[in-house]
């Protein structure tokens, strides 16, 4: 099922504000949600998207409310919730307001500093991971507004501010530096990551480990407060006792799940390959069916990768073969000598014809590690796993999933291209 490119804009955080809780919080939406509560005393935020975004949240939050900004909370140091900050800090200049106080964890500055050793992979790495967000993501975090109060290991941390109590928690799920708000006068949950109201973003193929099992336990704490709204870090409000405990419960059901179920396969003995398998078969109807925990931007399958990497060692197949490999290209060269590459490509195209997609790349793959001259081979090679790769993409749900593959098939182009040059120089 392919999810509609309008589901997927309110799931990123494209959405109208929401005014509740007796007009005392807003939603604002941004890449990322900025939370906010507005008190007699000034506002309260919770995050400020990305640098792009800062500025369209921070128009959409003058069109409610005119106060000062006294607290900003990191809900995590992601670059889509804590880069926004440049309008807020002008005008807070421009008005001689005082600064306001950062809230953030210990771990989120260290998240900062990670970015500045990293930054040339971090842009390489969200190019990929975004390629089809039609303006490139700003990830720099050389400028950064520093938190001025750090929450530090699993502290709790609480204030009185214009009338209201303010509870601040710190998790692990999405991030070792997760904070959520909670504000027990009107009941509303402030959850960033830990809650976007589609499958946990756990597994994610091109980042750190993240944590199955405490998301799970983060939600079951979340349940603990019976909220009345729980605000998303993307995506809608979610509105209602019901409601509220439903989607968080859903989700601590699946990370718990999956979480239990690689565990118990890991204490069998068993190896990467079996348990993602049988993982895959045991899949619950009520997970799979279940409208919280859609596949737009993690799935599944990504989480089952996350519980084997938190206990597990790299060497993951149990055969030897896989401790000290050959090259790929040095081993399809051999497959060669034993069928040539016409007879995998033969194959291949039957594999296609039978639907098995992922199969018919694997041939293929064979083709073009091993093959160097044969120019007729490849072109045909690598245009029908270009095919291959599109049929693939077109069924993908998963954001994450879709742009590697769809990057993959955009590598091919201009291989295509100059082997078709090759070929009309050779044959004008
Ligand atoms: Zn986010």
């Amino acid at each position: 099922m392919k999810i509609s490119p309008e589901r997927m804009r309110r799931a990123f955080g494209f959405i109208p504000t929401a005014s509740f809780a007796d007009g005392v919080c807003h939603l604002i939406g941004g890449f990322g949600n900025c939370g906010v509560v507005e008190t007699d005393e000034g506002l309260v935020i919770f995050d400020i998207t990305n640098k792009a975004l800062g500025p369209k949240i921070f128009r959409d939050l003058r069109e409610v409310t005119d106060k000062p900004v006294r607290y900003i909370i990191y809900s995590h140091g992601h670059f889509d919730h804590c880069f926004g900050f440049a309008p807020f800090i002008k005008e807070i200049k421009e008005k001689g307001w005082d600064m306001p106080e950062v809230i953030a964890h210990e771990n989120c500055v260290k998240r900062f500093e990670k970015y500045r050793m990293l930054d040339k992979y971090h842009i390489w790495l969200n190019q990929q991971q975004f390629a089809s967000l039609k303006s490139p993501l700003e990830v720099s975090a050389h400028e950064t507004l520093d938190p001025t109060i750090i929450i530090r290991g699993n502290e709790e941390y609480t204030f009185k501010f214009g009338g209201f109590a303010f509870e601040i928690y710190s998790e692990w799920g999405e991030t070792d530096d997760a904070l959520w708000l909670w504000l027990p006068e009107k009941k509303v949950i402030f959850a960033g990551d830990l809650m976007v109201s589609h499958f946990p973003n756990v597994g994610n193929p091109y980042k750190v480990q993240r944590y199955p099992k405490h998301w799970a336990l983060a939600m079951e704490r979340m349940m603990e407060k019976n909220a009345e709204y729980l605000a998303p870090g993307h995506g809608e409000l979610i509105e209602g006792k019901e409601k509220v405990k439903e989607v968080l419960s859903i989700t601590a059901e699946a990370m718990n799940f999956v979480h239990d179920e690689v565990v118990k396969r890991l204490n069998e003995g068993k190896w990467f390959e079996q348990i993602f398998h049988e993982m895959v078969e045991i899949f619950p109807d009520k997970l799979r069916n279940s409208p919280y925990l859609l596949p737009m931007y993690g799935c599944y399958e990504f989480a089952i990768h996350a519980v084997y990497r938190l206990y597990h060692g790299w060497y993951d197949t149990g055969n030897p073969t896989d401790l000290f490999p050959a090259k790929s290209a040095d081993i399809a060269k051999e497959f060669l000598k034993v069928a040539d590459g016409a007879q995998f490509l033969e194959q291949a195209k039957k594999t296609v014809e039978q639907g098995k997609l992922q199969l018919a790349l694997h041939l293929l793959d064979v083709i073009l590690n091993g093959t160097e001259s044969e120019n007729a081979l490849l072109l045909e090679t690598l245009k029908l796993k270009s095919k291959v790769l599109k049929q693939k993409a077109d069924i993908e749900t998963s954001f994450i999933a879709t742009n590697i593959i769809n990057n993959g098939a955009l590598a091919l182009k201009p291989k295509i291209k100059d082997l078709k040059n090759k070929l009309k120089s050779q044959n004008p």
